[in-house]
């Protein structure tokens, strides 16, 4: 400290304002700022918050053009996460202020409230509550003893170390998580984990606060700002060591952190959408390689690209030492009904043996589309090129991609009132399912999906797991890391539906949607799984049948290697979004020229290919395959901000995907 300059960077949102900027630094300041501390700084004619990116003694700046900070908050980002964000912004093709906005406290613009938040205490059991089932196990598998020991070592060693944790569904994955954080307190350390989403996976979540207490800080999307920001408080001051949360989590305020826990490395969510378009999970091998911490990745489905690039440790059996349950596939070639026989037969089994039973179609609503039967009109979104899905209940025709919704018609504009309804949806099945087998009290039927999780996922999931028998229907959520002891029959619906995705992860999603089905079945007694599918003979459905995830992923990088796909190369994808569709494709093709005339070696251009419209814009896109993405990101971003500039693209707007999911 005690430097005369502060550079900060505005958090403005423009992607044109590059920073960081000069600000002169006096009296007290000069003892105070440091490298994270918030400051309101002037700034084109208006006051903006900026985050001191560095200091120095001297500026370039005209010293009578140099400017002053308004005031410092008494809030500042650790210096360590002011550096990840400059990687976040260089590596996602963003801006240094939208990369430095994910590491700010929560809520930062408002009022702070003391106090202990209160859904926070609520959730919060203590170990009485939890139950002691729950409680620190007596002793380890030899398989968790085995990897536990690897682990600590590592931790000892303090040298930056990704390892996978490849354990099958139940082989007690979370325990090992628990011991090795332990382990990092113990050293003075601190850890996070990182889990796919808290309300569906909420038994994670107690297990930490019941073993660790008051030291675990929880991030949660559901708490108010207030409660968010007291729990980056407590973390920031050291009062909390342990923070267990989603994606974001992984810029919780820790300091000297020892380990970083990947729960169900697998996991989608762990992408964000919105821009700096960052991976949770590369984000926290940079964060743990860079303060010498652990980072553990565990899934019982690994993706291939983790299976590439770390050590991989394993537990391959249950913890109660069951074997995993059989997977039978049925063809449903030549069936009309939407449930084999042979499921119809499991489901009325299940029923008078008053158990339990999870069937999975992963698509919501009630039905797919919509179509008139005299003038074959389909429902579509008026600001997407996608069938609007009809939803029963809510009466509504729904667009799944921006939102839009309308109320269902009556009839037709040729007049006809004879509509007919394609596909089924889970809403449908649940009510079907209800109708042939359903008994409110001795057989009750659940439904889970992101319209009924709206209302609360987790209490769909407690009420299924507190009843003594039923089914739960439902979209992928059904098939989260959810412990149920008891659940005998699994069901996939349309199991190739992920298959047809245009998309080089389509085998990988498949393939770890029944294996993570098949891992709640059949925990602490027998089970079965059925796979509906008209395509049997698919390698993900036959891989997952015969619980074959290491001879899966080495297909899937034999596979990739030759088409050179991740992790064999790195794309890249940059949509054009116009309201005019000529707009979009001159701009798109534009880029690939550009792009082109830099002759980048090992970059391969593919497209440009338009897409279908979404929220109202016409797009266009275009992917390059490169072996080295930084360079690439950065030709992308040089040819992007001269296109952005240049008035023949006026109203055009560029979206950049590193490697999309
Ligand atoms: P995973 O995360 O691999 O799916 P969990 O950690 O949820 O598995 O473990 C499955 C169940 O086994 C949990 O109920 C957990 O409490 C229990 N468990 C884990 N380790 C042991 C152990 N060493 N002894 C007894 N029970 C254990
Ligand atoms: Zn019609
Ligand atoms: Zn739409």
């Amino acid at each position: 400290m005690d430097a005369a300059i502060a550079k900060v960077q505005p958090l403005a949102s423009a992607r044109t304002v590059r920073g960081p900027f000069d600000y002169e630094l006096s009296g007290p300041l000069r003892q105070t700022v440091d490298v994270g501390s918030l400051l309101l700084v002037p700034f084109g004619g208006r006051q903006l918050l900026g985050v001191v990116v560095a200091l120095a003694q001297h500026s370039e700046v005209d010293a009578h053009r140099l400017l002053q900070p308004v005031r410092e908050l008494n809030l500042s980002v650790p210096a360590d996460l002011v550096a990840l964000s400059d990687w976040i912004a260089a590596e996602y093709c963003s801006t240094v202020a939208r990369s430095l906005r994910l590491v700010l406290p929560p809520a930062i613009t408002r009022g702070q409230r003391n106090g202990r938040p209160r859904a926070l205490k609520a959730q919060r059991p203590t170990h009485e509550s939890v139950g002691v089932l729950r409680g620190r196990p007596e002793t380890l598998t030899e398989d968790q003893a085995c990897v536990l020991a690897q682990l600590r070592s590592a931790m000892r060693s303090r040298a930056p170390q990704q390892i996978l944790l490849h354990g099958v569904t139940g082989s007690g994955k979370t325990e090992v998580y628990l011991q090795a954080t332990s382990e990092a307190l113990a050293s003075g350390r601190g850890a996070i984990v990182l889990v796919p989403e808290i309300s569906l996976t909420p038994q994670t979540t107690s297990r930490f606060i019941a073993r660790f207490g008051e030291t675990v800080a929880v991030m949660h999307s559901q708490l108010k700002p207030s409660e968010r920001r007291e729990e980056w408080r407590r973390l920031r001051t050291g009062q909390a060591r342990i923070c267990v949360g989603p994606r974001s989590a992984v810029f919780a305020p820790i300091d000297s952190l020892g380990l970083i826990v990947l729960d169900e490395e697998h996991d989608a969510s762990y992408k964000h959408e919105g821009d700096p378009r960052y991976d949770a999970r590369e984000v926290a091998a940079m964060r743990a390689s860079t303060s010498g911490a652990l980072l553990i990745a565990g899934s019982a489905t690994p993706r291939p690209e983790s299976m590439h690039a770390m050590s991989v440790l394993r537990l391959s059996s249950r913890v109660d030492g069951r074997s995993l349950p059989p997977v039978r596939v049925l063809d449903m070639r030549g069936h009309s009904g939407r449930l084999h026989p042979r499921s119809v037969e499991a489901l009325a089994k299940t029923r008078q043996a008053q158990g339990k039973a999870i069937v999975l179609l992963n698509r919501r609503g009630w039905s797919s589309f919509l179509s008139c039967r005299a003038c074959g009109r389909v429902w579509l979104c008026p600001e997407c090129d996608v069938a609007l899905v009809l939803h029963r209940a809510a009466r509504r025709l729904s667009c799944h991609h921006c939102g839009h919704s309308a109320p269902v018609p009556q009839r037709c504009d040729c007049g006809s009132s004879t509509l007919a309804r394609h596909g089924l949806g889970t809403e449908r099945l649940a009510h079907d399912l209800d109708a042939v087998l359903g008994d409110a009290l001795r057989f009750p039927v659940f439904r889970l999906d992101a319209d009924t999780a709206r209302a609360g996922g987790a209490e769909v999931l407690s009420e299924f797991e507190r009843a003594r028998a039923g089914i739960l229907v439902g979209t992928q959520m059904v098939a989260k890391g959810h412990d149920f002891s008891d659940v005998a029959l699994g069901i996939v619906l349309d199991a190739d539906a992920t298959l047809r995705f245009p998309d080089f992860r389509a085998e990988e999603r498949t393939f770890a949607l029944i294996a993570q089905l098949a891992g709640r079945v059949g925990r602490g007694g027998d089970g079965e799984v059925l796979v509906q599918t008209i395509d049997p003979g698919a390698r993900a459905i036959q891989h997952a049948a015969a619980h074959d995830s290491d001879g899966f992923i080495a297909g899937e990088l034999a596979r990739r290697r030759a088409l050179r796909y991740p992790p064999y190369s790195h794309l890249i994808r940059v949509i054009c979004g116009s309201e005019s569709a000529e707009q979009a494709s001159g701009a798109c093709a534009a880029l690939a020229r550009q792009l082109t005339s830099l002759r980048q070696e090992g970059t391969t251009i593919l497209g440009p290919a338009s897409l279908a419209k979404l929220r109202g814009r016409q797009r266009s896109a275009i992917v390059l395959k490169a072996s080295e993405r930084r360079r690439a990101v950065q030709a992308v971003e040089r040819v992007l901000l001269e296109l952005s500039r240049s008035r023949a693209h006026e109203g055009v707007s560029f979206a950049v995907d590193v490697d999309p999911q």
